[in-house]
């Protein structure tokens, strides 16, 4: 490989808002069959909305969030922003929370004015002893409108759902469209649950979708995708994303994204687009060509 190439094509890349860090990077972009994709942040803005808040009993949906909200404070999930704004939109006091845990892809846990408040997922419920039967009837409805459904426990009680969703990014249609039109088979990996992230899939046309994934389980997705002889790039914003981009043939990091990711990303998307992907595809195979 000439260098002289190499590096007129990483010059054509940043002018193309393709931040190419190393050059293994844009001679593999061609060869890639490939492209696992973080749903949330990636495929979508990344800053979520409350769509709706449903309470069981008399608690009432402010004084539902009320908690919630208290506990969200301690965390700096996108989840928990959405959280926060609306809480301040409907103008609740926050009290404060102590023994605040996050574990990670799963949800929070605090004490709020002697209530232990537990929100996540299904599995952060579960693992708690707290039934989810009547809370994941409830939230199915907003899953299948492609919405992040929160569930609440207080003192080991069922008490809501918090519905929360976020837009895909204008651009995302546009860039599955060419990417599919390339030949190159497009994989959702997300922490959601696995019925929001098929709603949010059909409405994309991504046919192979992995959810219900722990963080460090990302990284397994993209190595087993590599060991069946496929060439992977991995698209994603999130400190979570950070391994599986470090394990992908080629690591896309979304330029608003942490820099964790972009660190560990051989390119990064400057302006966040996914439609990039495939003229930087187009670049690649321009500049191998030279070098032949
Ligand atoms: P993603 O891959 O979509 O970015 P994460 O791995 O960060 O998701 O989180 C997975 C799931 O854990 C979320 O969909 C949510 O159900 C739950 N969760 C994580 N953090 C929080 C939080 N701060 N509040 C509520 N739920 C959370
Ligand atoms: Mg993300």
């Amino acid at each position: 490989a000439t260098p002289m190439s190499i590096m007129v094509g990483v010059g054509r890349g940043a002018e193309l808002g393709v931040l190419v860090k190393n050059a293994e990077a844009l001679e593999r972009l061609e060869k890639v069959d490939t492209l696992v994709v973080d749903k949330t942040g990636t495929l979508t803005e990344g800053r979520p909305s409350v769509v709706a808040v449903e309470a069981i009993g008399k608690i009432g949906e402010d004084g539902l969030l009320r908690l919630v909200a208290a506990v969200e404070q301690a965390s700096e999930h996108p989840l928990a922003e959405a959280i926060l704004r609306e809480a301040d939109r409907r103008s609740i006091d926050i009290p404060q929370a102590s023994d605040f845990t996050s574990p990670t892809g799963k949800g929070v846990q605090a004490t709020v004015e002697g209530r232990e408040v537990v929100i996540g997922n299904a599995l952060m419920l579960a693992e708690r002893g707290i039934e989810v039967a009547e809370l994941s009837d409830r939230a199915d409805a907003f899953r299948d409108d492609g919405a992040t459904a929160v569930l609440v426990a207080i003192d080991g009680a069922p008490a809501g759902v918090v519905a929360v969703a976020d837009r895909v990014r204008p651009t995302t249609p546009e860039a599955l469209a060419s990417l599919r039109a390339d030949g190159v088979t497009v994989v959702m990996l997300t922490g959601d649950n696995r019925r929001t992230a098929m709603a949010v899939a059909r409405r994309l046309g991504i046919e192979m979708v992995e959810a219900d994934v722990l963080p460090d389980q990302k990284k397994d997705v993209v190595e087993k995708l590599r060991d069946e002889g496929r060439i992977v790039a991995m698209a994603g914003d999130g400190v979570n994303d950070a391994p599986a981009l470090a394990a992908a043939d080629v690591g896309i990091a979304m330029g608003g994204g942490t820099d964790v990711a972009i660190e560990s990303a051989g390119v990064t998307l400057l302006n966040s687009d996914l439609t990039s992907i495939t003229r930087a595809r187009t670049l690649s195979a321009k500049t191998m060509a030279n070098i032949r």
